[in-house]
């Protein structure tokens, strides 16, 4: 998988841009949250960016159906699950400060229990949560036959200008080898926090993942949300290259 596009959407034509720029390049899916929210409720002395809301679910309906992309989107309550599903949104997706929110994870679980041709759920992994923790986790949404877990970096003690969270490939490579029924996917823009490290974090992650997640912007600076770690259009083209390079080599060794 190679999902890829905005931290959250803005505009129905911006999301659309975007769509079709990374659908050229080779991704597999779109990303996009239309339902926001920073760290704090005011940032630089204004309200944070809360998204685009339910408008922003057919936002993402119009690019599944206009460029046949799939679209993954973050739901943090009972009620946005029952939009995204209701209006067919592919993949749903539980943000890492979710993980732990089990009346979510269950609501969810009975949704799939009464339709089993839904698509996975990404699960993003807590930033403080144990492998072990992301696991137990999984196994309220269903487990594995129903989960595609996401790595998205941890806190540490190293934090400084350059990196916000830090990917635990050790995690992934854990998963891997001991849980090999999941699909783990890297999501290697929260994963440090720095543009700049993305192209090489793409690298290590399709070494060993099954996937990556990349937050892309044509003018990354104007991001009202997570500036500092979404890559331009050039970037993601190399990332797109990556990808595209390493589905080949695995499909010339047959698996
Ligand atoms: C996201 O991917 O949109 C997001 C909010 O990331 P996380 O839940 O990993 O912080
Ligand atoms: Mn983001």
């Amino acid at each position: 998988m190679l999902i890829a596009g905005p931290c959250g959407l803005q505009s129905r034509e911006s999301a659309l841009q975007i769509a079709k720029f990374v659908k050229e390049q080779g991704a597999t899916h779109f990303r996009g949250g239309v339902y926001k929210g920073q760290n704090r409720p005011i940032v630089n002395g204004k309200p944070e960016y809360k998204g685009l809301g339910d408008e922003g679910i057919s936002i993402l309906q119009e690019i599944q159906s206009k460029f046949n992309l799939p679209c993954v989107c973050d739901v943090q309550s009972e009620r946005q699950a029952e939009l995204v599903y209701g209006l067919n949104i592919a993949n749903m997706m539980v943000g890492a400060r979710n993980m732990d929110n089990l009346e979510l994870l269950r609501n969810i679980r009975a949704m799939y229990d009464l339709d089993l041709n839904f698509d996975k759920i990404i699960l993003k992994r807590g930033p403080s949560a144990t492998v072990n923790e992301w696991l137990g986790a999984a196994e309220h949404l269903g487990g594995a036959r129903r989960v595609i877990l996401c790595e998205r970096g941890t806190v540490h003690f190293d934090r400084h200008d350059y990196t916000r969270f830090r990917l635990d490939m050790l995690g992934v490579a854990e998963v891997k080898h001991y849980h090999p029924g999941y699909q783990v996917i890297v999501d290697i823009s929260h994963g440090s926090g720095d543009r700049n490290l993305a192209l090489l974090l793409a690298k290590m992650s399709l070494s060993i993942a099954d996937g990556i997640m990349v937050e892309v912007h044509p003018n990354p600076d104007t991001s009202p949300t997570d500036a500092p770690q979404i890559v331009d259009y050039e970037t993601f083209g190399k990332i797109a290259t990556l990808y595209k390079e390493h589905k080949d080599a695995r499909n010339n060794h047959g698996n």
